[in-house]
């Protein structure tokens, strides 16, 4: 474009403040004298200065303006691309209304950072021959980049997607930048290819993430995204990763049919949901993909994830629901060592002091007062030996001989009393130590 360049031209006076020309080689072969001031057939005089279409203060935008950056940047594109030189696009910190670039090509680097796009933006099967910078853009209206190719670096970083945005079927033969992007509304990016890494960390999906049969060639980077709505990856082929670690995801994010690297990581991810209607399966399919990588911690998390989700269904009967509660609460799931522990602990002490207060009945506390506990030590080691030996004799609970030497004679009614709550004590001692065992197993089971 700045061939033609004309001295009648007037130059128009925006200045960006992070113009880039001293940090990239490219940039030091652009004409326009080192400044980032464009030079435009149209420009506008306000206050002795001269404007182009793209960067007119905001007050003084209107439809002729509008009319003129629809025309001008395609032909401005067209201008650029027709000059023998290669030289970088650079348009920071414009303002543009609807814009079509269906099917052109972009034979360079290209900047728009720092852009607002007002209107309709289309790049369906555009071909980005250099890298292409969005950086930090805002695009009001949903653009489409659909089938497009970015064969070089694209930058989409801290970029603002107010009405969605779609990538359908486009490929990014290099790194694709999107970190920090805030995405609003349906993000569409099915049948994407990213044939080198994909960078999407920071991210925030406000809508429907839409990531349905994407191929990941290299990194998959999506750490510490929040992903605020319905996350689909069914279908995609990941090559390394993903990275989903420190994400958060309101609802169960669903990755059926993917195939995952070894290095796959969930570390902190946040899970919100355990009542939407396909949780539970969602979280089976990221169990299987977590047992298929080795990664008994994740599988467990997900595990836990998908017996909430199953608890939380209509359909869930009562005994379901409660034995589920009980897991978790006293091992969760089958993940916790020390807390099958515990219980265990505390459940057995506060079966000796209900014991000891049938040893020594709060009816002769007046004689306790008086003359102190009758054989102190040598009763208080019978109900701590009593506590022992029923743990394990589930089945002879309520022998008379034990309960009979433990606490003397008793009422039938007191001696029924005591072999319910030994019978309470010893199945439920068993079943933590069970839990226990089941636990070591989980956690350190080879395969
Ligand atoms: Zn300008």
């Amino acid at each position: 474009m700045n061939k033609n360049v004309n001295s009648q031209y007037h130059r128009c006076e925006y200045r960006h403040n992070n113009f880039l020309l001293h940090e990239h080689s490219n940039l030091k072969e652009f004409k326009h004298d080192g400044s980032n001031q464009c030079w435009m057939r149209e420009t506008k005089k306000i206050e002795d200065k001269y404007f182009c279409a793209f960067h007119m203060p905001e007050n003084h935008e209107d439809e002729e303006c509008q009319k003129l950056q629809s025309l001008t940047l395609r032909e401005l594109i067209e201008e650029w691309n027709a000059d023998k030189e290669i030289n970088v696009f650079l348009m920071f910190g414009m303002r543009c209304g609807e814009i079509d670039f269906n099917g052109i090509t972009f034979k360079s680097d290209a900047y728009f950072n720092e852009s607002t796009f007002t209107g309709d933006t289309i790049f369906n099967k555009t071909i980005f021959s250099g890298s292409i910078h969005f950086g930090k853009s805002t695009f009001l209206r949903n653009p489409q980049f659909n089938k497009a190719s970015f064969a070089n670096n694209a930058f989409f970083d801290n970029v603002k997607f107010i009405e969605g945005a779609s990538f359908g079927e486009a490929t990014f033969y290099n790194n694709a930048i999107f970190f920090n992007a805030k995405f609003s509304q349906l993000t569409y990016f099915a049948e994407s290819i990213f044939r080198k890494d994909a960078m999407f960390s920071g991210a925030k999906f406000n809508g429907y993430a839409f990531f349905y049969r994407c191929l990941f060639k290299k990194i998959c980077a999506f750490e510490s995204v929040a992903f605020n709505d319905v996350t689909n990856f069914n279908r995609t082929e990941i090559y390394i990763g993903p990275d989903m670690g420190r994400c958060s995801f309101k609802k169960a994010p669903s990755f059926h049919d993917v195939s995952m690297s070894q290095s796959v990581i969930f570390r902190e991810a946040r899970f919100s949901d355990v009542i939407s209607e396909d949780a539970a399966a969602n979280y089976r399919t990221l169990k299987v993909a977590m047992n298929k990588a080795s990664n008994k911690i994740q599988e467990g998390v997900f595990y836990g994830l998908e017996q909430a989700s199953l608890r939380n269904q209509p359909e869930a009967k009562f005994s379901f629901k409660l034995f589920s509660r009980l897991y978790e609460k006293s091992s969760n799931y089958g993940q916790s060592l020390t807390k099958p522990i515990r219980y265990f602990v505390s459940i057995n002490t506060l079966f000796f002091f209900i014991y000891c207060c049938i040893k020594f009945p709060m009816t002769r506390i007046y004689e306790y007062v008086n003359s102190g506990l009758p054989n102190f030590g040598d009763n208080l080691s019978l109900v701590v030996s009593f506590i022992f030996s029923n743990i394990p004799s589930v089945f002879k609970i309520g022998s008379s001989t034990l309960v009979k030497d433990t606490f003397g004679d008793l009422s039938s009614f007191q001696q029924l009393l005591v072999s319910i709550l030994a019978l309470s004590q010893s199945l439920i001692s068993i079943t933590l130590i069970t839990l226990f065992i089941l636990a070591i197993r989980r956690i350190f089971k080879l395969n």
